[in-house]
């Protein structure tokens, strides 16, 4: 845990959150700003930074937590659809140094804006290996 951080003290307990689901490793609340009534965030237990600081155990574990919680808000909500999202620096919009995930419930026409303009094609199997030469 670290102390100067406040998603560790929300995980924790230590500062009350609206909780949507705990368990010993997780603690999934409602985003204080959020981009649609319902929109969770799923928080580690264990602080990371982000996806390259949080262990693999926890990491295999998240996206289990996203789909029960993702499949209970469907049934609640109603919604359409759920964008599962997660940010990792500032460059990608990252704002809280303490690793998460979104779990935005869409509707059809809500106007919430999550696209990119795709970029001309590149050497895709150059790329592609070279990155697969640095997966360890
Ligand atoms: P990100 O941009 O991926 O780092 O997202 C950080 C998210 O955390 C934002 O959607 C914030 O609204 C949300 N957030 C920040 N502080 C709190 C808080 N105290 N309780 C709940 N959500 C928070
Ligand atoms: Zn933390």
């Amino acid at each position: 845990m670290d102390n100067n951080c406040i998603f560790c003290k929300i995980a924790a307990g230590e500062i009350p959150s609206s909780t949507v689901y705990e368990d010993g490793e997780f603690r999934v609340i409602m985003d204080i700003s959020p981009a649609a009534k319902g929109h969770c965030i799923i928080l580690p237990k264990e602080h990371a930074a982000n996806i390259f600081e949080l262990s693999e155990e926890t990491a295999g574990k998240i996206f289990a937590v996203a789909k029960k919680v993702a499949t209970a808000m469907k049934e609640e909500l109603g919604c359409e659809g759920i964008n599962v999202l997660q940010n990792n620096g500032e460059a990608a919009g990252q704002t809280v140094f303490h690793v998460h995930m979104h779990l935005i419930p869409r509707y059809k026409g809500d106007g919430i804006q999550m696209h990119w303009t795709p970029q001309e094609a590149y050497d895709f199997a150059a790329v592609a290996s070279a990155i697969a030469a640095k997966i360890q």
